[in-house]
């Protein structure tokens, strides 16, 4: 199998197609270590990133675990944020703790009950967050949270975009399957990155993606803390400027971006739970790429082995690009096996053995 090598003997060129959130991680790393790379994207048409919340959480609410692989994919992600926000020369990186509203006895319950466990212990912070109760109703009570926080992702987008352009590595315009093909044909490199939206003769067709709607709103909220996230089945997160990120929604099957009335759950509840009025200064819809299992699908093609899938990074992407970005790299320049849990033609082959 072809391997990618080192920097100063690859002559080829490593194609990205789409500039989200894993197109620009993935480009930044390899220009980075030295590689020629070129990235295209048609504009954020069908741009996951450009509305996304940025928000990361190492725990899972629903049952108060961990959540998958976050005492790995934390510390890759500090590094991977870190280092390129001193590459790009701008502030995008904000851990912040998280305040857990319980929003019933039940969730209490098991906080109590779970707080404690080995896996979920390293994550809950000793500190209280003062005066919680001037923001927010808590008749429940709360716990907070540490090892969270969120990435503004547009301005990450736009700064990535604005470096490569300097160094003559973005392109904007719309890529076929037939430039990925032709590319490749020439000995190129190339690794799709493009999202939800399947391009016509998707070269993929066995790693399903899901697109699953969401709606976030901007709110101004005069008075309310900018200290710390809230989490109260919905979340906020303070933007600065009295501006603050309310969601989101999870919207299956539905086909269109528009946003909705669906979203005005997110709304009821922050009406319900936060002490301060509010008015709407914004309100967005995207697709999240989703798949079955809610993992990433990432491995090379069968047939074209220099072109690569990195996708599928669902609502969790914040989280989960660093880790597979050197995942992924590892890959090509050792030939390590990708991990089978987010190997792209697990479906297919779940399909084969009936499972
Ligand atoms: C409402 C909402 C809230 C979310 N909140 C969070 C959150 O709080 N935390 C979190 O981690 N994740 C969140 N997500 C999910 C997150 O947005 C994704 O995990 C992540 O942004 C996916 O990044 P990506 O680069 O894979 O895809 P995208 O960001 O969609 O990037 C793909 C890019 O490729 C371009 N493209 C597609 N096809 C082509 C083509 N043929 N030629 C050229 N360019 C092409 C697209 O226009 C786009 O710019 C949320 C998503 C939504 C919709």
């Amino acid at each position: 199998m072809d391997q990618l090598r080192a920097p100063a003997d690859e002559t080829a060129v490593i194609r990205i197609v789409g500039q989200g959130l894993a197109g620009s991680t993935l480009a930044l790393r390899l220009h980075d270590l030295g590689y020629k790379v070129r990235i295209y994207d048609n504009g954020y048409l069908s741009s996951s990133s450009m509305v996304a919340a940025g928000m990361w959480n190492p725990l899972s609410f629903v049952n108060l675990k961990r959540s998958w692989l976050a005492h790995e994919l934390i510390p890759a992600l500090q590094e991977t944020y870190q280092r390129l926000e001193a590459l790009l020369g701008c502030s995008f990186y904000h851990p912040l703790p998280l305040l857990r509203v319980f929003p019933d006895v039940g969730s209490a319950n098991l906080w109590e009950e779970r707080a404690l466990h080995p896996e979920v212990a390293p994550y809950i912070s000793q500190t209280e967050l003062a005066g919680s109760e001037q923001h927010y109703g808590q008749p429940n009570g709360h716990g907070v949270v540490h090892g969270a926080g969120w990435l503004d992702l547009p301005l990450f987008l736009t700064a990535a975009r604005a470096f490569l352009l300097d160094a003559d590595s973005f392109h904007e315009g719309e890529v076929s399957a037939a430039d990925i093909t032709h590319w490749h044909e020439q000995g190129d490199w190339v690794i799709q990155c493009t999202g939800w939206k399947p391009m016509a003769d998707n070269l993929w067709n066995d790693a399903p993606i899901q697109p699953n709607k969401g709606q976030v709103f901007t709110l101004s909220i005069e008075g309310l803390s900018a200290d710390y996230m809230c989490n109260f089945g919905k979340f906020i997160i303070p933007l600065g400027s009295g501006l603050y990120r309310a969601g989101s929604t999870y919207e299956h099957g539905v086909l269109d971006t528009m946003p909705s009335e669906a979203a005005n759950e997110i709304l009821e509840d922050v009406q319900r739970c936060v002490k301060h009025s509010f008015s709407v200064f914004d309100h967005k819809a995207g697709f999240r790429p989703t798949t079955f299992d809610r993992k990433p699908v990432i491995g090379r093609h069968n047939q074209y082995e220099r072109l690569c899938l990195f996708n599928g990074f669902g609502s969790r992407g914040v989280m989960l690009v660093p880790y597979f970005v050197e995942h992924l790299l590892n890959h090509l320049t050792t030939d390590s096996p990708i991990m089978k849990e987010v190997h792209w033609q697990r479906f297919a082959e779940r399909r084969k053995r009936g499972s």
